[in-house]
């Protein structure tokens, strides 16, 4: 038995040998992957507040740009392939474009037709409208007003405030009505909107206020007598 054994021995010795020097690179490599995974966990653990950081950016962007997520498909896609280069910065990611500051001068110019739009305002100056609309209408004019020497008519205009003809000036130039008060001279808002007398003049909440004495005002335009409390707000 002894020699047996001594025999399978002495022919594992030489494998055994032969393994030696494999185990040791094992040994290596297994010491280097330990370095590598320590110097990633170091990584991880410093990324840590800026990882927190995105999600509060990922989860905020999401409740409030889901209203627009059917109009906006594309841009919000590429907004939020975005954020994969946040950690490494956007400047040197394939959509360092959306840094560019022309894009604020954009946004500027979107945000002022935006709100424009939707107050019913002109963008362009009232001086550039009432030019525009002067040229769109100025044909017309002198078309009706020679029409109107030929037949020997011109009495008809008689150069009041009211145009012989109406002309359309096109869905571009309608705008939403504003009201200036006649009293203070300023347009009204919605903490000073116009209030319209019992006798039919209008005029803003706060003139309203000034010329109330008391229980009584006298309309600056008729005068009629009557009670602050009758004027009524009017809607546009
Ligand atoms: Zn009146």
């Amino acid at each position: 038995m002894i020699a047996e054994e001594g025999t399978m021995l002495v022919e594992k010795g030489p494998i055994l040998v032969e393994e030696g020097p494999m185990l040791a690179e094992e040994g290596t490599m297994l010491v280097e992957k330990g370095t590598m995974i320590e110097e990633g966990r170091t990584m991880l653990v410093e990324k840590g507040p800026i990882l927190a950081e995105e999600k509060t950016i990922l989860l905020e962007s999401k409740d409030l740009l889901s209203d627009f997520i059917t109009v906006l498909v594309v841009e919000l896609q590429s907004l939020m392939g975005m954020f994969l280069y946040l950690p490494h910065g956007i400047s040197s990611s394939p959509y360092s474009h959306l840094l560019d500051p022309n894009m604020w001068v954009e946004i500027y110019d979107v945000f002022t037709r935006d709100a424009c739009s939707l107050l019913g305002l002109s963008v362009d100056s009232p001086l550039s409208v009432c030019v525009n609309a002067g040229c769109t209408a100025l044909p017309a004019l002198l078309n009706i007003k020679q029409v109107m020497l030929q037949r020997q008519v011109t009495g008809i205009w008689n150069g009041k405030d009211e145009l012989p003809i109406e002309i359309d000036l096109g869905q571009d130039s309608r705008y939403h009505s504003v009201f200036a008060c006649p009293i203070l001279r300023q347009q009204s808002t919605e903490n000073n909107p116009p209030m319209r007398l019992i006798c039919g003049h209008v005029i803003s909440r706060d003139a309203l206020n000034k010329l109330s004495n008391g229980n009584k005002l006298k309309c600056p335009y008729c005068p009629i007598e009557q009670s602050p409390s009758d004027a009524r707000l009017i809607y546009f």
